[in-house]
């Protein structure tokens, strides 16, 4: 996978997994808050109960004290119904444990006068969290006041048996309101430390809320920030790389306009002095002197037909993708040369070859153009009044391919050195359209190498091509 691709999957994949934290975060806390609003809830009811647990129970002793000592039916009638409502949590509290949620346990709620509506809360609350410490520790104060209910109601049984039956002594009624009030002092304690486990855990359930409220916020605030961190980035980045699109697209709009502009003229100009040709030969008698105009006509012809060689070059090397593949180096140069020896005073030039690398891997299109124009050029420029004139062609490799093309033509001045790369330069236009170079350095650039020059006026020059190796040879 390209390293660009990595990256990006990478990228997505981690804004995924920020959106899943966030989305998990939420889901959790929302959990939480329902499941601990309802353990609340269910809780603020075991305590409403509580109090009609405990009214009940105070009330059924005080009528049965009174019954003890008016022997009223009525007071019996009050201490039996008050009594129920102990009883009926009783009732709940067994079949709970026993047998879990059903009928009989949610009756025995509505009789210990629970709201209806509390119902559900106390049983979920009781089924499923019923060994939990604090409710354990409820349950079993519960059950310890249900057994003295148990005993209360025994004495109620044994004090009605005696009212009934006229045996009910001062001394009785001394003992029964003793046991009762024991009885009642014991119940007191037990609701009250029911109460107490019961606010102990609601206070540790809020706290555990709290925390955990915070934890959750603070991952999803971190979560958010992370994600909108790594977008921003982002958008700076596709910012950057849109304006560096931008900049591209400036500079090729710029030499797309100097290339029309330049194309159009040079491409005029043969044409023009062809017509101009043609005129005078239509003019002229005499035969040699045609001869003469024909040859001009045909230099005329020869320098459009370069320059659209050129321009193809300059459009294929633009628009071809760059293909890696053998390429036979000595094939090129024999080549580029045979095809070349049309040029005036090639045949008065010794060309030497000097390969010690010849097969490479590399864009053989590339290549081509950057051998012909090269050999062309020092063809092209060589120093005509020198008495032996040479261009050497060596290849070597070191951490790169190397080519070195030498010739001991004119030269170049140090005041067109820098310029001899650019679009349209050229020191004599009689001699080349001034894309050559310009085109070989796009090549090279194309296949990631270099190029150098070293050149000295009416001495020589020597064009160093350097060009990666593909990556593992
Ligand atoms: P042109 O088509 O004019 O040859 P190039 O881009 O190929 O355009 O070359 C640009 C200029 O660089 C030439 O006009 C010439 O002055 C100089 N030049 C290139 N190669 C050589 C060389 N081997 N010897 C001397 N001058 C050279």
């Amino acid at each position: 996978m390209p390293k660009g691709q990595f990256l990006k999957n990478f990228r997505l994949s981690n804004v995924f997994i920020l959106l899943i934290i966030v989305f998990i975060s939420c889901a959790l806390l929302i959990c939480i808050n329902f499941f601990t609003i309802k353990i609340l809830s269910a809780n603020r009811a075991y305590v409403n109960g509580e109090s009609h647990y405990s009214k009940g129970q105070k009330d059924a002793s005080r009528h049965l004290i009174t019954y003890l000592y008016t022997k009223e039916p009525d007071q019996w009638k009050l201490y039996t119904e008050e009594l129920k409502v102990p009883q009926g949590d009783g009732i709940a509290r067994k079949t709970l444990l026993a047998v879990g949620d059903n009928q009989v346990a949610r009756q025995g709620f509505i009789t210990g006068r629970n709201h209806k509506d509390d119902i559900d809360d106390i049983v979920w609350l009781f089924v499923n969290f019923k060994n939990i410490s604090f409710l354990a520790k409820a349950i079993h104060e519960w059950e310890e006041g249900d057994n003295l209910i148990d005993e209360l109601f025994i004495i109620g049984t044994q004090i009605n048996a005696k009212i009934k039956y006229n045996v009910l002594t001062t001394t009785d009624q001394q003992e029964f309101l003793s046991q009762i009030s024991n009885i009642s002092d014991k119940l007191t304690i037990n609701e009250r430390n029911f109460s107490n486990t019961l606010g102990e855990g609601t206070r540790k359930i809020k706290s555990l809320l709290i925390i955990a409220n915070i934890i959750f916020i603070l991952i999803i605030i971190l979560s958010v920030c992370s994600y909108y961190s790594i977008m921003v980035k982002r958008l700076l980045a596709s910012k950057k790389e849109i304006e560096i699109k931008n900049e591209d697209l400036i500079v090729v709009n710029r030499e797309l306009d100097r290339f029309v502009y330049s194309a159009s003229h040079d491409l005029r100009s043969p044409i023009t002095s062809l017509k101009g040709l043609i005129e005078i030969t239509q003019l002229e008698d005499d035969i040699d002197q045609i001869k003469d105009y024909l040859r001009l006509m045909y230099q005329s012809l020869a320098k459009q037909d370069q320059f659209l060689n050129d321009i193809i070059d300059y459009s294929k090397n633009k628009r071809k993708q760059v293909i890696i593949e053998p390429v036979n180096l000595s094939e090129l140069f024999d080549e580029a040369i045979s095809q070349l020896m049309h040029i005036e005073n090639a045949n008065k030039i010794t060309f030497t070859q000097e390969l010690l690398v010849d097969q490479i891997q590399s864009d053989g299109f590339r290549l081509k153009i950057i051998i012909s124009n090269l050999i062309s050029n020092a063809i092209k420029y060589a120093d005509t009044s020198k008495e032996e004139m040479f261009i050497t062609i060596k290849t070597y490799a070191a951490d790169d391919y190397k080519i070195e093309i030498t010739d001991n033509g004119i030269g170049i001045s140090d005041e067109f050195k820098d310029s001899i790369f650019e679009m349209y330069f050229g020191t004599n236009k009689n001699k080349g359209s001034g894309l050559g170079l310009y085109i070989v350095k796009e090549a090279v650039e194309n296949i990631k190498g270099n190029i150098s020059v070293c050149s000295e006026s009416t001495i020589g020059s020597k064009f160093t091509v350097t060009i990666p190796k593909p990556h593992g040879i």
